[in-house]
């Protein structure tokens, strides 16, 4: 099958922003799998145990030497996670273009460099795996962050049009959109806020960052081989119908 050198372990795998957060959930994940695993980093140290590679995903340079250095120390990439993101939120009125410009630099225009970079590896082995991490905001809208949902839905026709540029080379793209997880992200929420979160989702709580990474390694599995241009909810229904 054409999809069985991607889908198998030892893949290479990479994970932006995988030093923490989900990334980092995401990243131990398939080095349970036993898959070669490379996270990107910007400062601080790399995880135990994990291949880091320096990338600030919002620079074309710094992207441009971070993939020089994963061919030359890893060879091609399998498996694309692009996670890294950020929220600069504030209300429409008093959103700066800074603010705007800086969420789409990394968010949405982060993930189209790193795409961009894995692709030609992945048309010659004719197979691979883009996994893009969305948001439910992304389809459900959110007060306070116009910037960042537009980032989000935009990851949504970026890997449609990736599943379609490149289905019929076996590569398939996805994006999974969590709701709100666990991480330091989320740790800045106000108690109120938070509180209004959990009682707005049926399962009434949080998620962990090991349920995110659970769906991602599930998508870069044999078993999701037929799923492309999907966008897969992990947010406790929060995001139904949507
Ligand atoms: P964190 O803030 O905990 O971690 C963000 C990660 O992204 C860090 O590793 C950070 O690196 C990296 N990063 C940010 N900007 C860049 C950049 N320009 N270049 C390279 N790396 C960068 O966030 P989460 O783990 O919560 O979020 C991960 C992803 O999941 C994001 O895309 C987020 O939008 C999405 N998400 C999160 C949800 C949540 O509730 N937490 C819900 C839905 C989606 P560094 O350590 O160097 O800052």
């Amino acid at each position: 099958m054409s999809s069985a050198p991607s889908t198998s372990a030892p893949r290479t795998v990479l994970v932006t922003g995988g030093n923490r957060g989900i990334g980092l959930a995401i990243a131990s994940a398939f080095q349970r799998l036993g898959d070669t695993v490379i996270v990107t980093y910007r400062s601080g140290e790399i995880p135990t145990g994990l291949n880091g590679v320096k990338m600030d995903v919002s620079e074309s340079a710094s992207v441009e030497a971070g993939f020089k250095e994963i061919e030359e120390r890893f060879g091609s990439v399998d498996v694309l996670v692009a996670n890294a993101g950020i929220t600069r939120d504030g209300l429409v009125m008093r959103m700066s273009d800074e603010d705007f410009g800086d969420v789409l630099e990394a968010n949405l225009f982060g993930s189209f460099r790193v795409a961009k970079a894995v692709v030609r590896g992945m048309l010659k082995k004719k197979s691979g795996r883009i996994i893009f991490v969305g948001s439910v905001v992304g389809l459900l809208g959110s007060a306070g962050q116009v910037n960042y949902a537009a980032t989000k839905s935009g990851l949504v026709g970026m890997a449609r049009s990736l599943a379609r540029e490149l289905g019929s080379r076996g590569i398939t793209a996805n994006v999974v959109a969590p709701g709100f997880v666990d991480t330091d992200m989320t740790a800045v929420l106000p108690e109120d806020r938070r509180k209004a979160i959990i009682d707005a989702v049926p399962l009434q709580r949080f998620c962990s960052p090991e349920e995110v990474a659970g769906v991602i390694t599930f998508l870069a599995s044999s078993s999701a081989s037929y799923i492309t241009g999907a966008v897969i909810p992990v947010d406790g229904g929060l995001g139904m119908g949507h």
